[in-house]
């Protein structure tokens, strides 16, 4: 037997066919259809699609014979492809120096008759074969060996349009990935989107909102869903000579001392207003559907509780409170408590005063 050489351009040959991704895929009906054309047309027993990989040769199809592949180097089809511009006959395999020994030859399925012809694809390079094999000796006319050259070239395309739909399939997946990635960017940014609106709208010392989300707490406070005025109080604390506690005791305790009015401020009116920094060191408080006897004594016990802080120093504020006007902006409502707190700093300060 003499065993097929391996062509001179084997390895781009193999990477050529390792890039239809068809090495031991599953049947398919378009390869099954050409394989029963050639073996009818070409009058024998026995027929395949076969691919020549490095050391095998795999049937993509194959009627007439039960076989999955053969080594390489009892393939009939290895030879075939060595001359890819050519079909390959053997008329009676028992006389020809190649094939007279070959096991498929001597034993099953006493293969006597075989004509190959290479697929080749657009560079020339010769995959495996479209092949027709018969127990018995034969010989193909003029126009059979045209058509099974013809039906190569379907197998071909058939190869051809398979590649591409794997292609498009896997563009489609990609693209889906992409999507899914593009989905989970979306997600992130709006979470830091989140994020930034909520640092927008906090003050970074005390974590209490800033000016900018009180005004639009106030806003969203003097009138209900309906448009109805709401009653409201507003009230603007300020710390008493803040200056001086920074002068003498330095910056960063007066930063301490904002951070613990913050927290008494949070915890003396959680659930029953909003307490902001509204600047420097002044503090303002919406209260809701509070009148402003109610809001000028809980004002009052803030700035008890002020003075109570055990920070070491006298701390003490000082407290303007308005109650909202029908008819009036919250910027009327909030010089009003401006006002008040003027009058409590110019009547001794630690005190509450309410703006008439
Ligand atoms: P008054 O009783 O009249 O309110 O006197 P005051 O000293 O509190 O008022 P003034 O407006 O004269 O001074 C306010 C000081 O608050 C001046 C400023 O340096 C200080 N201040 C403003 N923001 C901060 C801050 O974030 N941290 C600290 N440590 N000090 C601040
Ligand atoms: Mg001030
Ligand atoms: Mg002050």
């Amino acid at each position: 037997m003499i065993k097929p050489e391996k062509p001179a351009n084997e390895a781009i040959r193999l990477a050529a066919l390792y890039r239809y991704n068809i090495l031991d895929s599953q049947k398919e009906k378009s390869f099954d259809d050409l394989v029963t054309i050639a073996k009818a047309v070409c009058g024998a027993s026995m027929a395949a699609v076969t691919l020549i990989d490095a050391e095998r040769q795999w049937f993509k199809s194959i009627e007439g014979v039960d076989a999955q592949e053969l080594p390489r180097s009892e393939s009939m089809c290895g030879h075939a492809i060595l001359q890819p511009s050519e079909v390959m006959v053997v008329e009676d395999a028992c006389q020809d120096a190649r094939f007279h020994d070959n096991p498929n030859v001597t034993g099953d399925p006493k293969v006597r008759f075989y004509a190959g012809a290479p697929l080749i694809n657009t560079d020339g390079l010769a995959l495996g074969t479209l092949c027709v094999f018969d127990p018995q000796p034969h010989r193909l006319d003029h126009q059979q060996t045209e058509a099974l050259a013809a039906l190569s070239r379907q197998v071909m395309l058939v190869m051809e349009l398979r590649r591409f739909a794997l292609d498009i399939q896997s563009h489609m997946l990609e693209r889906d990935d992409y999507e899914k990635l593009l989905a989970e960017y979306h997600d992130v940014l709006l979470a830091q989107n989140a994020d930034l609106a909520e640092q927008s709208r906090t003050d970074v010392l005390t974590g209490l909102p800033n000016r900018r989300a009180m005004s639009v707490a106030l806003e969203a406070s003097v009138q209900d869903a309906d448009g109805q005025p709401r009653q409201t109080a507003v009230a603007l604390v300020d710390i008493d000579h803040f200056k001086h506690i920074n002068d003498f005791n330095g910056h960063a305790t007066g930063d301490r001392v904002l951070a613990e009015l913050g927290v008494l401020l949070r915890a003396q009116f959680a659930g029953r207003g909003l307490a902001a920094r509204y600047g420097g060191e002044e503090f303002v408080v919406l209260m809701p559907d509070t009148e402003l006897r109610t809001a000028e004594l809980q004002c009052d016990f803030l700035r008890m509780a002020v003075a109570d802080l055990p920070l070491g120093f006298p701390v003490t504020v000082s407290i303007g409170v308005a109650a909202h006007r029908p008819g009036d902006t919250v910027d009327q409502t909030v010089a009003r408590a401006h006002a008040a707190l003027y009058k409590a700093k110019g009547n001794g300060r630690n005190r509450v005063e309410t703006a008439p």
